[in-house]
């Protein structure tokens, strides 16, 4: 259940006026509703209740150190992909011995340091990762919790960049070579097996995919745990949301809020699909959730900066990039994208507080300054008729939004704000012009 909601004609993240956040702290800015955050992980949390779990949020979906410490004051782990994620979490008072450590190019460096913290788990994608993983920890004279990352092949039916776990990509070790490489584990000295793992994409629409993939390891799962005591199953993260809510083109209902749901399945469905299977295993599960717990937490504000027409053509130029959000550009994604202020209900008899605005609809583009064509938030996107100054949030920003921007086009990164309640905290200022040179060096050449 997210908390964007239209009062008397404004939309407010809980109890914050968006166009009073775009006062006090400019645009672009990105605003994060703490109570939906902690809304998702307690009912992804009482879901699983009947089974001993560990939610292990996924930092590179939103790694801000404010949404990081919520999660750990309200109990999680966490998922990280590299050094830096595991920095962040230490600097967030996250549990160290809740962390679990993926990716499929870990570095020396990196490894070592989650040796001296202590993580809960190395999620190893190959076998040369694993003698490195031994050998860094002989070194050390430590032994590294370590689980395989399998890879089920199983089609999870969504983009193909977030797609993981089918024959061909990079990631995990194929389903019939992880007998032999936990066998391979099991004679190194600095190793010790602690679990399994896998994750088979992002996005995924529907609970099907998930239980297919914990059918299909589930009796390589039972060996493992007879023959190593293995502790835990990871069945990664991948649940999907709600980007896309109805629209009723034509009639100016063009946005409906469906009470704030925010998941594409519901967690019931999710928890009906696997749960059984998983009590049966009788080991630890842990979830990686990313995109689930924060996407439809976080809005993007934007404003207006000017209307063009060209070429029979309508864009509303707003002064977010895809510098600041890539996720249109680089999968298509879509958006929803409302007005911060519109008419209200109160003005307009014939409509209700639900389903949009009178104002004549029209059909625009909606592209941020960036030098790119590919800089779009929505194409041909039937909105109300927009004007210079206009207030927009892009929404469903929230994971994948500020850690994949960049200062491309020297734009700085923009600000980003917690709300909780009634009060609004900015949790990353907004950059300077220069913050953009004041890592570069001069050459004395
Ligand atoms: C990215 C990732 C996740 C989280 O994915 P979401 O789709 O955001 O839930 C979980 N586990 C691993 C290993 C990942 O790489």
């Amino acid at each position: 259940m997210h908390s964007f909601r239209y009062r008397d004609g404004h939309l407010y993240c809980e109890d914050v006026d968006l166009a009073r956040v775009a006062e006090e702290l400019g645009t672009p800015t990105y605003v994060y509703s703490a109570g939906t955050i902690l809304d998702h992980y307690a009912r992804l949390d009482t879901a699983l209740h009947s089974l001993d779990h560990l939610i292990c949020y996924a930092v590179k979906a939103n790694s801000n150190r404010a949404i990081l410490k919520l999660l750990a004051d309200a109990g999680a782990g966490f998922d990280i992909v590299s050094g830096g994620e595991l920095y962040r979490v230490l600097a967030a008072g996250g549990d160290p011995a809740k962390c679990t450590f993926a990716g499929v190019g870990k570095s020396r460096e990196e490894i070592e340091y989650a040796l001296v913290q202590r993580v809960y788990s190395f999620n190893v994608e190959s076998e040369a990762e694993l003698e490195q993983i031994d050998r860094i920890a002989g070194v050390k004279e430590t032994r590294a919790p370590i689980a395989l990352r399998v890879n089920p092949d199983v089609d999870p039916h969504t983009h193909e960049y977030i797609s993981t776990g089918s024959r061909g990509n990079k990631f995990g070790i194929a389903l019939d070579r992880i007998a032999a490489v936990y066998e391979q584990a099991a004679k190194m000295r600095n190793v010790e097996m602690v679990g399994i793992q896998m994750h088979i994409g992002s996005q995924i629409a529907e609970a099907k995919p998930f239980a297919s993939a914990i059918g299909k390891v589930a009796p390589i799962v039972r060996e493992l745990k007879s023959k190593y005591g293995i502790k835990f199953l990871s069945i990664g993260g991948g649940m999907g949301i709600v980007y896309r809510r109805a629209l009723e083109s034509g009639s100016g209902k063009w946005w409906r809020d469906h009470g704030g749901e925010s998941f594409a399945f519901s967690v019931r469905d999710y928890a009906d699909a696997i749960v059984p299977e998983l009590c049966e295993l009788h080991l630890r599960v842990l979830v990686e959730p990313g995109r689930f717990l924060v996407g439809n937490a976080g809005v993007l504000l934007t404003r207006v900066r000017f209307i063009k027409k060209s070429g029979g053509k309508k864009f509303a130029i707003v002064d977010a990039g895809m510098n600041d959000l890539i996720r249109p550009a680089l999968y298509h994604s879509y958006h929803e994208i409302v007005p911060v202020c519109r008419a209200s209900a109160a003005t307009n008899a014939s409509q209700n507080s639900i389903t949009g605005t009178s104002k004549r609809a029209e059909r625009i583009d909606i592209v941020g300054p960036v030098c790119e064509s590919g800089d779009f938030f929505a194409l041909d996107r039937e909105m109300p008729e927009l004007h210079e100054g206009d207030l927009l949030a892009i929404m469903s920003a929230g994971a994948y939004g500020l850690v994949m921007a960049s200062n491309y086009n020297s734009r700085p990164l923009p600000a980003e704000a917690l709300v909780r309640g009634n009060q609004l905290a900015l949790i990353r200022k907004r950059q300077t012009w220069e913050d953009l040179v004041a890592e570069e060096v001069d050459p004395s050449l």
